[in-house]
């Protein structure tokens, strides 16, 4: 079978804080049909990148409410990976060869894990291009098949969507982010909404004592006191560091004081991580106040949370973004962000909450200097934003819109499936 991963025992209760009563009311009232229901969320990485944040919590919250929940791994090896990743990147929009030898490394893999599939389900919950070819290969397995994309299709390379597509007109229904991500030739039973979310107990998100935030930054060679510029983003050319470490630079010509930390953790479907961690380095160059660190640094999860919360203003300069779980683990310490008009992040920053949109780096520049000469520009947006990711991106709403389409599935009732509106 494939390997299990451990989920953290999470009780629904203690996100009542958060939440809020009813939100939890709901959920409970959700749960109770699918009591004993078999689930299983399948992605390729325990570690790095959005959705290894999102499995634990999820699946650890369905667990509380009754469902018999479970995440497990198709984990490929690298060749399987270069070619995901290839996948991935052409499914942004890059112009990728998909040639017939990297074809087949994908369906050999495929075969491979597809052959090691056992049990019954009654929701099985794919996550992304890299699983997504179970369903086809094991067609007469129980239960209702949803494959979840997190990525921005709206640019897809027709080549590679075109490789894709049938795997995922073979499940029961799909998830996509917005609306907009759906490539219009995609017949599938449903179409599901629904945004990715953060957890607001999580060791990432917690509150924590001003004096460990100061303490965890000092150790890691950041000053706490002077003004901090963050992006914290696995090293992707779709994150845009360079654009960053430019926009740093311009703001750091009119005020002297400012430090940029990048902090990239590398996450073990990503090959290409290594060379562009290189490209970044070298890019740098020798400045006292540029920090790059990865988790091979000890910046885990702790640390990220103390760097999001000292930060001034948090960049999210993405070229292409899925959702950008970055900008509503910022939004919920209260810090602005300076993010890239794409994908899921015009979702989480509105007019005048939780900061700027950009295109450009001079955008971004001119948004990073707005924002640090104006102390109570960042404050009000902080909260605003804050108030944003509260009502419509933590754990709690994203396990409602999952029970809410199980239930979708197990009644017919159409009227049940999550349409993504925001609160
Ligand atoms: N992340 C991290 N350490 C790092 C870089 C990223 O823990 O050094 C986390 C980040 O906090 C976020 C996730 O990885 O929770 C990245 O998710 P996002 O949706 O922003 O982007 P993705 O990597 O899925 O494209």
């Amino acid at each position: 079978m494939l390997e299990e991963v451990n989920v953290p025992p999470l009780s629904l209760s203690s996100y009542e804080a958060t939440a809020g009563q009813e939100a939890v009311a709901e959920i409970r009232r959700l749960a109770e049909p699918l009591r004993g229901a078999r689930v299983l969320h399948v992605n390729a990485t325990k570690f790095g990148g959005g959705v290894a944040e999102i499995l634990p919590t999820l699946t650890g919250l369905m667990r509380d409410v009754g469902l018999d929940a479970e995440w497990r791994l198709m984990p490929g090896d690298e060749r399987f990976y270069n070619v995901t990743k290839l996948l991935h990147n052409g499914l942004q929009g890059m112009a990728v060869a998909l040639d017939a030898e990297r074809r087949d490394t994908y369906r050999e893999t495929s075969e491979r894990f597809a052959a090691q599939f056992e049990g019954d389900y009654d929701y099985v919950v794919i996550h992304d291009p890299q699983p997504a070819a179970l369903r086809s290969l094991r067609p007469s397995a129980t239960g209702k098949w949803i494959w979840r994309c997190h990525i921005d299709l709206t640019a897809a390379n027709p080549d590679a969507w075109g490789f894709v597509r049938p795997m995922v007109e073979a499940y029961d229904a799909a998830i996509f982010t917005l609306p907009d991500y759906v490539q219009p030739d995609l017949r599938v039973g449903v179409l599901a909404y629904v945004a990715p979310s953060i957890d607001p107990l999580s060791p990432k998100n917690m509150p924590l004592e001003p004096a460990l935030v100061d303490d965890v930054l000092y150790r890691l060679g950041v000053d706490p006191h002077r003004p901090l510029l963050l992006q914290v983003s696995r090293f992707d050319p779709w994150k845009d560091p360079q654009g960053v470490i430019e926009a740093y630079r311009a703001v750091k010509r009119e005020i002297p004081q400012v430090q940029l930390s990048l902090v990239g953790s590398m996450a073990t479907d990503d090959p290409e991580g290594w060379r562009i961690y290189r490209d970044i380095l070298r890019f740098a160059g020798q400045d006292p106040d540029l920090t790059i660190l990865t988790n091979l640094d000890g910046v885990g999860a702790l640390e990220v949370n103390a760097f999001q919360r000292a930060a001034d203003v948090v960049l999210q300069k993405s070229l292409r973004e899925g959702f950008g779980l970055t900008v509503s683990e910022a939004l919920w310490k209260g810090v602005p962000v300076v993010g890239g008009r794409v994908g899921g992040i015009p979702m989480q920053i509105g007019e005048d909450v939780g900061g700027r949109l950009v295109t450009t780096t001079d955008e971004a520049t001119a948004a990073c200097l707005e924002l640090l000469r104006d102390d109570q520009l960042r404050h009000r947006m902080g909260i605003a934003g804050r108030e944003r990711v509260r009502r419509n991106f933590l754990s709690t709403r994203n396990l409602r819109d999952y029970l809410r389409l199980f239930n979708a599935l197990r009644t017919g009732d159409r009227s049940l499936v999550p349409t993504g509106e925001l609160a």
